[in-house]
């Protein structure tokens, strides 16, 4: 009979377990930096709701998280797992945008550069001053 437990489950990153199961889902870090952008005073700030932990009054909006007390809201903004998650939003969200870079999917940039500047210098002077351009830009022969 193989393993029945990976070894060495007991660390302390309890956050990082508690974000890969489905049963208490909290939002993930792109929805998180959604509200800190956009709706942080409303989320701090909610009417009481019966159905949220404390009547929905003790928030945290960077773990997208209720709490029962104004008390447990403190030391929970003290601890570990909420600093881990300061420094996770420090870093920035996973986007599909970095997913597709990084897999070499983003959108193709077939731009050819230069061709602008070119324009501009030859296209308004016309063909003699492109050859005088020429000119300059070659080795000058000594004469
Ligand atoms: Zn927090």
């Amino acid at each position: 009979m193989g393993r029945l437990r990976r070894s060495r489950t007991h660390h302390a990153r309890r956050d990082v377990s508690r974000a890969a199961r489905t049963r208490v889902r909290t939002k993930d870090l792109d929805q998180i930096q959604h509200d800190i952008d956009h709706s942080r005073k409303k989320l701090e700030k909610q009417p009481i709701d019966e159905d949220k932990p404390g009547l929905g009054q003790h928030y945290c909006v960077e773990c997208g998280k209720y709490y029962e007390t104004d008390a447990a809201l403190r030391t929970h903004t003290k601890s570990k797992v909420h600093k881990r998650r300061l420094k996770d939003l420090k870093e920035g969200a996973y986007t599909v945008e970095e997913s597709q870079r990084a897999a070499g999917m983003s959108a193709p940039d077939n731009r050819q550069r230069g061709v602008e500047d070119v324009v501009r210098r030859f296209g308004e002077t016309g063909v003699a001053s492109k050859e005088e351009a020429f000119a300059h830009s070659a080795p000058a022969p000594k004469a």
